[in-house]
């Protein structure tokens, strides 16, 4: 974590008229959270909507907080205290933490994309720290305040961070990026989500490319080549890139998968070693395939990487298989969807293999934009060869409407609330069972594989 004293932390954090008796205060590590104080940390306080954390700094320095940013707009700031006067704390933090980075030795490695950007940190890591200090975003610590707090908990003798960048629209990944400054950017894919914001697939694709906007000179990028608004970009830039992807024409590509019980198997055109990964879905071979570019831009050899994805311990929630009631066994993937992901969760479904029983409980995928009814009933028309569906929430019925054209009518099912659903649900699990549940994190579906666990 950041270790500075009061005078330079004021600098780096572009205060001005603070108070100099403090200068040599020590300060180790920062805090948004007053409840959570560790002794000699900076608390930073926000202006929030209900609560200003203002009204928090005295105590926080009683806690033992070494020192507190305070925005010069709140009037009667307490007096004779470690204060640090910022115009904004937010873009205060973000100064602080571009400060301390650019002062730090260790590479950066960017991670954006519509889809895996955790699970391709989590795997990029497993593979880094084979060789190397590391250290990565925390859960889903990726946008405008997240990012700098990863950063200034980077320690000093740390050899590379893998940071997630995510973004809801426009100039959010440049301004991640710039801050950054990444010596390699992945982007794992283009999907659908933010659709909203972005008005189409074209304009998502703009807004991950901004990654590029903060990469090093003579860094590289790594892109899912399959993807077309990818690979038209980026044919004719001369930027050092490499492609991973299912297609044979991408720098690294997987051969014989393999589908087993917890995981796949597979191996890749670059050397004979067999690979496994310990989570589902052709889609995490992807991210894996991404993760192994990144770490082969850091000199571990491919026939290295095998022990390093064995290690492997992806976030909660994202292709989780859990063991539920009479033997169930279930894949909790209820963090979040969009077509992509539900798309990829559903073939995970189909592939499993050694069940009798394949159910899917899906729910709405949400902020898809005018399309959103269209984009449910056409995930439907995928369900082929799954004995049973049971949809949640309003826009969860067009992907029941969409799965009457290719399943028996009567083996699809609609709700609208919970515990109905639970109640059907419950009738038809047992131990050569295997139920998917997914939707958008707003749906909370994680209620659904709780009841049935
Ligand atoms: P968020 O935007 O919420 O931070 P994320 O990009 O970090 O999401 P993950 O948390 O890694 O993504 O995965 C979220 C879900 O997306 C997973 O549960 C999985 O179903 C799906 N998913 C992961 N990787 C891919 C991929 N490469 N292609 C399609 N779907 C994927
Ligand atoms: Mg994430």
């Amino acid at each position: 974590m950041i270790k500075r004293t009061y005078a330079e932390i004021a600098k780096m954090a572009g205060s001005v008229g603070s108070f100099t008796q403090f200068a040599d205060v020590q300060i180790n590590g920062v805090t948004i959270d007053s409840r959570k104080i560790e002794a000699g940390q900076l608390f930073i306080p926000f202006k929030g909507e209900r609560t200003d954390g203002h009204q928090y700094v005295a105590d926080a320095i009683e806690q033992g907080a070494a020192a507190a940013f305070w925005q010069k707009d709140v009037p009667n700031p307490p007096e004779n205290l470690p204060l640090i006067f910022v115009d904004d704390s937010l873009t205060a933090i973000q100064a602080l933490a571009k400060s301390y980075l650019q002062q730090l030795s260790v590479k950066v490695v960017g991670i954006t994309g519509s889809n895996g950007k955790t699970s391709t940190k989590d795997m990029t890591t497993s593979l880094l720290s084979l060789k190397y200090k590391v250290q990565k975003t925390e859960g889903n610590y990726n946008n405008h305040l997240g990012l700098p707090l990863t950063v200034l908990g980077l320690e000093e003798d740390t050899d590379i961070a893998v940071l997630e960048m995510g973004m809801s629209g426009r100039g959010e990944i440049d301004f991640l990026s710039r801050l950054a400054e990444p010596d390699i950017t992945v982007i794992t894919n283009i999907g659908e989500s933010h659709m909203q914001d972005l008005g189409s697939r074209e304009g998502i694709a703009e807004a991950k490319l901004e990654i590029l906007n903060g990469l090093k000179d003579n860094g590289r990028f790594i892109y899912f080549g399959d993807e077309p608004l990818l690979s038209s970009r980026m044919k004719s830039s001369t930027i050092d890139k490499k492609t991973f992807g299912m297609n044979p024409s991408n720098d690294l590509y997987p051969l014989h998968i393999q589908a087993q019980d917890n995981g796949s198997a597979f191996h890749i055109n670059k050397i004979t070693d067999q690979f496994e990964l310990p989570v589902l879905g052709d889609h995490n071979i992807l991210n894996a395939l991404a993760a192994m570019l990144v770490a082969e831009y850091f000199n571990i050899p491919f026939e290295e990487m095998n022990k390093g994805l064995q290690s492997l311990k992806l976030t909660n929630m994202r292709m989780e298989l859990v063991e539920g009631q009479s033997g169930v066994k279930i894949i909790n993937d209820a963090y979040n969807a969009s077509p992509t992901s539900m798309l990829a969760a559903i073939d995970v479904l189909k592939k499993l293999p050694g069940y009798k029983q394949k159910i899917a409980v899906l729910g709405d995928m949400l902020e898809l934009g005018d399309k959103e009814e269209a984009f449910h009933y056409e995930m439907g028309e995928n369900l082929e060869g799954i004995d049973y569906v049971l949809t949640y929430g309003k826009l969860g019925s067009f992907i029941a409407r969409g799965a009457k054209t290719v399943l028996p009518e009567d083996r699809v099912f609609t709700f609208q609330e919970k515990e109905p659903l639970i109640e059907t649900l419950t009738n038809y699990i047992n131990k050569e069972t295997v139920v998917l549940v997914k939707a958008s994190r707003g749906m909370k579906l994680e209620d659904i594989v709780k009841a049935i666990q």
